[in-house]
């Protein structure tokens, strides 16, 4: 049979895009459907505006630092919608960006919504579409959940880019990335926040001593976090919004008290954020004319990203496997390199490096030490770490600590991971990935000759 095209994507986000420009690269023809803007949540509403408003966070920081060198720095505001409209136009820049790169290597775009009418057929809008290969790049939303009375009173991370005044009081539900991210950029930008969160410590499942720095810190910072909440309540009033919570092991008591050691109430503008988790967007695909099969709220795949149907592929968070941008892209490529290329190039789930950009920053690549542990052994694995104040801070007297720290498995020398809580975070961790993802030893990172003076030569001088 023939078919109007050789691949057909559903979804223009990070690993849609990705998949088809490959896919037309390696001479397919392909077509890609996004009703919406280019780009997906990356783009749009995730990674790009949000550290668009980390950088806008960090201001009233570097405004501090740069007394501490002599720079007097006169009366300052902040303006939310002039950031508000920047990243807008910003985020507008790159959905062209996106279309110019569709443009130009040849995938026929259709604005319109598509939804499979069975295996090889899908409904673009009025049309009807034929492909030999479909892929599945839909992306997640936030989840809202259901246990939280009063939760339709609160926006998600989509909505915060569209708030036109800056929320005064903030209260952030949810200790994860997003979470923890908007309770750093909102309390940099000048709101009150309260971030509730059920575990003991922010950042479930990350190494335990860099979750213990950024809590600290954060906490240092004036951001309020009530940890163990066992149950929100959230409640319309004449000010704003009241939240009760509830701590675990205690009773509700309302109170007039701001927090105790079993309930507290917090009191905030119009503005509560669930950040409580993505999942996966699986409504009007039409899956159920399809063998596809879902487990667990997400499209299952095996590890070439194959549906249950040999021909339908999915990539990315409607699969929920690792949730980020770089991921998603990895996925659609190899996609396209296996079906249209050189054959299968299967990506490496195994050491995947992340950041979070909350204030200060961490970023990490490989097993943590009770992930270590689990997997090796206590007796084989050995922890090197060095918590300092970087230089930059000196001067101004601000003591923001650094936190770095190797994962090192005794018996073959390796580092299994590496981790980092300070200014640029980021930046360094992807460096020493390359390392960590190579197989490197500890000799080797005692090896490389220290850039002096950086934060990042602790990396190879630690004892
Ligand atoms: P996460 O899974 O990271 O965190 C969800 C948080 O919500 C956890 O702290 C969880 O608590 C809490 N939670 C879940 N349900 C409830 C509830 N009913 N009541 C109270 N708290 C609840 O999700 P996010 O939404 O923060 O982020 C989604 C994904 O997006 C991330 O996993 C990541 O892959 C991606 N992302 C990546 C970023 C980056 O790379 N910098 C930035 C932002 C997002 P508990 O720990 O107790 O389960």
């Amino acid at each position: 049979m023939t078919y109007d095209f050789d691949m057909f994507v559903i979804g223009g986000g990070s690993g849609g895009i990705a998949a088809a420009r490959r896919a037309a690269e390696h001479g397919a023809r392909v077509g890609l459907a996004e009703a919406s803007r280019l780009g997906g949540t990356c783009v749009n509403r995730g990674c790009v505006p949000k550290k668009l408003m980390v950088y806008a966070s960090h201001f009233p920081d570097q405004f501090e630092a740069a007394a501490g060198y002599g720079w007097a720095v006169g009366d300052r505001s902040f303006h939310w919608p002039t950031l508000m409209t920047a990243i807008n136009g910003e985020v507008s820049r790159l959905n062209g960006i996106y279309q110019n790169m569709l443009d130009k290597s040849g995938v026929q775009l259709f604005r319109h919504h598509a939804q499979f009418t069975d295996e090889h057929t899908l409904a673009v809008g009025d049309a009807t579409i034929t492909a030999a290969k479909i892929l599945i790049a839909v992306g997640g939303q936030p989840t809202r959940p259901d246990d939280i009375p009063g939760i339709d009173q609160a926006i998600t991370s989509d909505d915060i880019f569209h708030l036109p005044e800056q929320p005064q009081r903030i209260v952030i539900i949810g200790g994860g990335y997003i979470g923890s991210e908007f309770a750093c950029i909102l309390h940099g930008l000048g709101s009150e926040v309260t971030q509730l969160i059920r575990a003991d410590k922010i950042l479930r499942g990350f190494d335990d001593d860099l979750r213990a720095e950024i809590h600290g810190a954060m906490q240092r910072r004036g951001i309020k976090i009530i940890d163990h909440i066992e149950q929100v309540t959230i409640n319309k009033s004449d000010s704003g919004l009241t939240v009760k919570v509830t701590r675990r092991g205690s009773e509700a008591s309302e109170s007039e008290a701001s927090e105790s050691e079993e309930s507290a109430t917090v009191f905030c503008d119009v503005v509560s954020l669930a950040a409580t988790g993505r999942s996966p967007n699986l409504q009007g695909l039409g899956l159920d004319c399809t063998g596809v099969e879902i487990k667990q709220g997400a499209i299952a795949v095996d590890a070439h990203h194959r549906t249950a149907v040999p021909h339908i592929f999915a990539v990315g968070d409607v699969t929920d496997r690792v949730n980020l941008t770089p991921v998603a892209v990895r996925e659609g490529r190899e996609v396209a390199d296996t079906e249209f290329g050189d054959g299968p190039s299967p990506m490496s789930y195994d050491t995947i490096p992340t950041a979070v950009f909350t204030t200060p920053e961490m970023s990490t690549v490989g097993l943590g030490e009770a992930a270590a542990i689990e997997k090796f052994g206590a007796a084989d694995i050995q922890t090197f770490s060095s918590r300092f104040r970087s230089m930059y801070y000196t001067l101004p007297d601000i003591k923001t600590k650094t936190l770095m720290k190797l994962v090192v498995q005794k018996s073959t020398d390796r580092v299994l991971g590496a981790h980092m809580v300070g200014d640029h975070a980021a930046e360094i961790i992807q460096g020493i990935a390359i390392a960590v993802k190579m197989g490197a030893t500890k000799t080797d990172f005692d090896a490389t000759v220290a850039i002096h003076p950086s934060s990042a030569e602790e990396f190879v001088t630690m004892r």
